[in-house]
């Protein structure tokens, strides 16, 4: 059975490994490989999360049937020989705290695999996929093409004309909010809070956590988060942000609680430390996000992830209608969608 790979970033690599020394396979892939896993956790690779569930995703149905496989993500860890250590709040990091150590273990056994194509056509005759009306003689299709998000090149899925799948427009997930207030006084500001994302006056979602205040905005991993409900809300209406600098709590003197230049700030304008509200204008958009929300409606896959239209092509990763909050939840999906693939090409 002869595979063509589209895209050398985590899924696609992820995928490679596994299937290496089983089958004849070629990655296509647009440029640098794995720059996104390079580019993970600051640099650290954040990679998976000991507190995995399907509460940390949206469009969790199709996730909630993927984690059968769960086991199989951590015993490829095993088998690449990548281990893990654990932070506070259950992050995983290779122990190298390292994203090239990690890139390097993916891509040593398969790099000769690996073409600098950009895909921009898939065919199929007698059965067999052409790509780029080039490159033919391919029994499956597995597209790891990831999404727009912090990618120059957004004309990346010409290749899906004249392929049978819904494909839902994306938006910038994990990102800032630029605010309308004038917030420069702060800018560089990081205060520890609890931060709740509202539209239209109904409360979406609520966190704990730090926020960075910047020039015209707010950034910090419970911003980021509240960004990911922010993606998925059908009608934006007025939506705000509501910070309380006390955490739920009531002192008598702030002087020591909150950071001096934000009290300042605070005092001056007359804002109530418990409901700081900040009036969202946008995010800071697909060059500056995580992920995006889109891709491939999880409706036009099957349990194996190939398309319902085609079952020998499949989607995996970011590229399919899945995200995930901060926390290494989107890598782990991108391995745990390869895994996913994999078993179902057994
Ligand atoms: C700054 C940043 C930090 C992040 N930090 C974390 C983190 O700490 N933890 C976490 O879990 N997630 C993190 N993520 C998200 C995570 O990196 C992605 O969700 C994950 O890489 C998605 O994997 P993928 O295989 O779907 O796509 P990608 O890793 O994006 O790989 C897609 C590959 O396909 C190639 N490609 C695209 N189009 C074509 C085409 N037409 N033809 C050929 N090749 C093509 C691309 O060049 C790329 O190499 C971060 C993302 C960013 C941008």
């Amino acid at each position: 059975m002869k595979i063509a790979i589209i895209g050398a970033g985590a899924s696609g690599l992820f995928l490679a490994n596994m299937l290496y020394g089983k089958y004849d396979f070629t990655i296509f892939n647009n440029g640098k490989i794995g720059r996104k896993i390079l580019a993970s956790g600051n640099g650290r690779c954040n990679i998976a999360n000991n507190n995995l569930d399907v509460s940390k995703y949206h469009n969790n149905q199709l996730v909630n049937k993927l984690l059968v496989n769960k086991d199989k993500v951590f015993d490829e860890f095993k088998r690449l020989k990548i281990y893990l250590k654990e932070d506070s709040e259950g992050r995983l990091y290779p122990i190298s705290e390292s994203s090239l150590s990690i890139l390097n273990i993916l891509s040593k056994n398969v790099i000769d695999n690996i073409v600098d194509i950009k895909v921009t056509k898939i065919d199929k005759k007698n059965g067999k996929y052409i790509i780029n009306n080039m490159y033919s003689g391919y029994d499956k299709v597995i597209v790891g093409v990831g999404s727009i998000s912090s990618v120059v090149d957004k004309d990346i899925y010409k290749f899906l004309d004249g392929i049978n799948v819904k494909f839902n427009d994306f938006k910038p997930s994990l990102v800032g909010f630029k605010v309308k207030n004038k917030i420069k006084a702060i800018s560089g500001v990081r205060s520890k809070c609890n931060v709740s994302l509202f539209n239209g006056n109904k409360l979406v979602h609520s966190e704990d956590g730090e926020v960075i205040f910047k020039d015209d905005g707010i950034s910090g991993i419970c911003v980021m988060n509240l960004s990911s409900y922010y993606a998925h809300l059908n009608n934006i209406n007025k939506p705000y942000i509501k910070i309380d600098l006390l955490n739920g709590n009531k002192y008598d003197n702030l002087e020591s609680v909150i950071n001096p230049k934000l009290l300042e700030y605070i005092s001056k304008n007359n804002i109530n430390p418990n409901d700081f509200r900040l009036d969202i204008i946008d995010t800071y958009g697909f060059e500056n996000s995580q992920v995006s929300k889109g891709g491939i409606d999880i409706n036009s896959l099957n349990d194996d992830l190939s398309i319902k239209s085609d079952p020998n092509m499949y989607f995996m990763g970011e590229v399919i209608d899945v995200d995930g909050i901060c926390g290494g939840y989107n890598l782990f999906f991108a391995f745990l969608s390869a895994v996913t693939v994999f078993e179902g090409l057994k």
